[in-house]
């Protein structure tokens, strides 16, 4: 069996690589903020999801300089339903850290890009790569898949992780190591897919060990998940005469820190509905709706139920919190479990 080749690889991704906003033309530097952005914001989520969100981001926030100056409320904003939200506070801080420390411009080597906020090792292996030409190894699942494929490692992830990413710097070539990572990228996001790869249009399909063996999709092996157990929690949305609705932000650290919510109860495993009356920012006639919404968290599924009431226009938000107008909703920085909810309640 052939050894694999950086070349074989390069040949294919000068043929197929993919047309991305944030990536530059075959040929030229690519700009170290548009790579580190989609970097951050293409975390845990596809292309897809990101294209719409990073064309607006970077028409709002074009420079490093325009998001580090920006307020923190509309980098949340601009963010919302991208989810993991402490990635946008981080991202913030990070610009404000490249301004402040590094006179506007990134570091380039991993060592300096890992020193900045919200810059963990595969993020500051792909902007070293992909906008310095760094020779830096950036795995992230779609490499993990590839490479685990590729040599038949037997080891669970996450501990093969040191050993998939020995084997991306041995292959690493001197002269192109930016396009090697994104031919990699590549190659995981469209050929080398979670179920189905199409092995038969692969640059490496001659040394992959997977493939010869027929085994290609029992890898990256992987250690059985264990899921969070479910938590509950009542949501209340007061609607006032005049359609201004109640909401509130949450604390700037922790899950969805900073983004606007209605008020709700905590979300526990034993949370006791018969009681949720108590948990009410008001005491009134709360109805609950017949159905709970339901929402997916990475570390534990949701489910609210909402309640709802009206209160005479004029009335006073307890302190804390604040009505919103109708018409100024669409500027609060919703995270997508509260757009289900206002959903559920009409207002949307
Ligand atoms: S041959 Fe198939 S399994 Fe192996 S790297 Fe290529 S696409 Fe992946």
């Amino acid at each position: 069996m052939t050894a694999p080749a950086a070349a074989d690889l390069l040949a294919w991704y000068d043929r197929h690589r993919r047309a991305l906003p944030w990536r530059a033309v075959a040929g030229e530097r690519s700009d170290p903020y548009r790579v580190w952005a989609s970097e951050i914001m293409l975390q845990q989520t596809t292309v897809t999801a990101v294209k719409p969100y990073y064309e607006r981001f970077m028409a709002r926030f074009p420079t490093v300089r325009h998001l580090a100056e920006a307020p923190s409320e509309e980098v949340m904003q601009a963010w919302a339903g991208l989810g993991y939200y402490s990635r946008a506070r981080n991202l913030h801080a990070c610009a404000q850290a490249v301004m402040a420390s590094h006179g506007g411009r990134f570091p380039d080597t991993e060592d300096g890009l890992r020193a900045l906020p919200g810059i963990g090792a595969y993020t500051a292996g792909a902007v070293a790569a992909i906008a310095f030409d760094r020779p830096a190894a950036a795995v992230d699942g779609n490499v993990e898949r590839v490479m685990t494929r590729l040599f038949a490692i037997e080891e669970v992830l996450p501990g093969a992780r040191p050993l998939v990413r020995e084997k991306v710097l041995a292959l690493l070539p001197k002269d192109r190591p930016g396009d090697f990572a994104q031919a990699l990228m590549d190659l995981g996001a469209t050929i080398c897919t979670p179920r189905n790869p199409a092995c038969g249009l692969c640059p490496w399909r001659e040394p992959c060990v997977a493939r010869v063996e027929g085994m290609q999709e029992s890898f990256p092996r992987k250690a059985p998940k264990k899921a969070g157990a479910t938590r509950y929690g009542a949501a209340f949305v007061l609607a006032r005469a005049d359609g201004a609705i109640l909401l509130r932000t949450r604390p700037a650290k922790g899950l969805l820190g900073g983004m606007a919510e209605v008020p709700t109860s905590e979300w526990s495993a034993g949370y006791e509905m018969d009681g949720a009356a108590q948990d009410a920012p008001l005491p009134l006639r709360w109805q609950r709706l017949p159905e709970p919404v339901r929402h997916v968290f990475t570390h534990f599924p949701l489910e609210l139920s909402v309640f709802t009431a009206k209160v005479p226009a004029g009335t006073a938000a307890p302190s804390g919190m604040r009505f919103t107008p109708a018409e100024r909703l669409g500027d609060e920085p919703f995270p997508s479990v509260m757009l289900k909810v206002l959903e559920a309640a009409g207002l949307r």
